[in-house]
């Protein structure tokens, strides 16, 4: 028997006995000491939450009243102000926009039009970080392929051709597994299409759904690759080209971008704080982004996500709980196209992750919330697993090893804990980097669940004078 098979039947024997464990009636009643002490504080805070009206608003003000928030772009900048006099009145310790230098991209006007076989306007967006086409657009012959191998097949045809990738969202796996193969072509089109002689490079938007809804998001280009311009097209217009191929009709298509790349600009994390009653200098940090797309209003990514963390802090805090370690409310900036806010973040506080006691994020929307994913050490976990039991009378109990939130994953390779919200994200991806991301997506139940949930392992993790495990 092989190593990795004699560990695979260890894993299941694993698996079965904690299975086992966890059939045991007790657990659904009894989630452990920690759980029984904060049981009433937590049934407070979940009755506070799930009555709260105010987030819902702010959310709907800040989206509706500066837009979408792309890096660089004044939207932001107004955005971050208003939430920083929010937070004012809010009365938390130490409101300040901590200064981090952003990419500034910018779109300008841009179109992609159907020459031949018919003209046709199609959906477009073009991606974040692309170049421009010259003024008149480029007017070229479309060469359709299913994938990258597929491209390396026809790499002969490509030359002098506008590339379209129409490759499909996989359905057979869950959505973040699927977008993140997907995301391949987002990110890859560009510099592949390049290398075997294309003008430019056009994705199937990344989604599981469409109404004729292009998708944006950040393209990687190679640096030793020529630099052609690259958008997404919707769904039904990358099938409609497709089935034109197959036809053997000649299509033609002229791609306008006026896209651009800035100097870079400055900009802020957003942080703000309930110092701790006892030990001031251990930390929680929780939070989302502040920037978005610079299409919809940004209302699901991430602005929920980061109000949702200020809500569950301005909570506990008119609740009248004081817990031991300071809460610290963090509204990264450039989470969409750079990740500066969180590699800015790590560095502006490199000296006191060690006493950082856990990093949250909530980055998938502000859907039903099923609980953590967490990431650290096995002793940790247990113990936020026996605080998610606070969270089982609203459905968000569940706290299981996984995957992580991009701006808090510098600061968790420092070795500090990291959490998750966990949510159903069955529709996430409809709704991501389109314009259809508006406040319309956001459920008032859904998010109140999420403020909760939020601020109850956050509540119990700053309170409780054992400290969470570390690796
Ligand atoms: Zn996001």
């Amino acid at each position: 028997m092989s190593h990795p098979e004699r560990a695979a039947i260890r894993n299941r024997l694993l698996t079965a006995a904690l299975l086992l464990l966890g059939a045991l009636p007790l657990r659904a009643q009894d989630g452990g000491a920690i759980a029984r002490r904060y049981k009433s504080a937590a049934d407070r805070i979940i009755a506070a939450a799930m009555a709260d009206t105010l987030a819902y608003s702010r959310l709907a003000t800040m989206t509706d009243t500066y837009g979408s928030r792309l890096s660089g772009s004044p939207g932001l900048e107004r955005a971050i102000n208003w939430v920083l006099a929010r937070m004012q009145d809010d009365s938390f310790a130490n409101v300040r926009g901590e200064p981090v230098m952003v990419p500034h991209w910018v779109r300008g006007q841009e179109s992609a039009t159907l020459v031949s076989p018919r003209p046709w306007t199609l959906h477009m967006l073009g991606l974040g970080g692309s170049v421009g086409t010259p003024p008149e657009g480029i007017t070229a012959p479309v060469l359709v392929v299913n994938s990258f191998d597929d491209l390396a097949a026809h790499a002969a045809e490509a030359k002098g051709k506008i590339v379209l990738f129409d490759s499909p969202f996989p359905t057979n796996v869950p959505p973040m597994e699927a977008y993140e193969i997907n995301v391949a072509y987002r990110g890859g089109a560009a510099s592949a299409a390049a290398k075997v002689g294309a003008v430019a490079a056009l994705i199937r938007s990344v989604t599981p759904h469409s109404q004729q809804t292009p998708h944006t998001g950040s393209l990687r280009y190679q640096a030793d690759v020529p630099k052609i311009p690259s958008a997404a097209l919707s769904v039904e217009d990358a099938e409609l080209l497709h089935r034109m191929q197959n036809r053997g009709d000649p299509i033609v298509l002229t791609l306008k971008m006026q896209a651009r790349t800035l100097p870079d600009a400055p900009s802020r994390n957003v942080v703000a704080e309930l110092r701790g009653s006892e030990r001031p200098d251990e930390v929680v940090v929780l939070g989302g982004h502040i920037d978005s797309w610079d299409v919809g209003e940004g209302a699901m990514d991430d602005a929920g996500g980061a109000f949702a963390a200020w809500e569950a802090v301005r909570l506990i805090k008119a609740l009248g709980l004081k817990p031991r370690r300071t809460l610290r409310v963090a509204m990264w900036v450039n989470e969409e196209n750079g990740g500066r806010g969180g590699r800015a973040y790590r560095d502006q506080h490199l000296a006191e992750l060690p006493k950082t006691i856990a990093a949250m994020e909530s980055d998938n929307g502000v859907f039903r919330p099923y609980g953590f994913r967490f990431q650290g050490s096995a002793a940790g976990l247990a113990v936020a697993k026996q605080i998610g039991t606070l969270l089982d009378p609203i459905g968000a109990g569940l706290v299981e090893a996984g995957d992580g939130e991009a701006d808090v994953g510098a600061t968790i390779r420092e070795g500090v804990p990291g959490f998750a919200l966990s949510v159903n994200d069955s529709t996430y991806f409809w709704y991501h980097h389109t314009d259809a991301d508006m406040m319309t997506v956001i459920d008032r139940d859904d998010f109140r669940r999420c403020i909760a949930t939020m601020a109850v392992m956050a509540y119990v993790l700053a309170e409780m004078p054992e400290e969470l495990p570390r690796q």
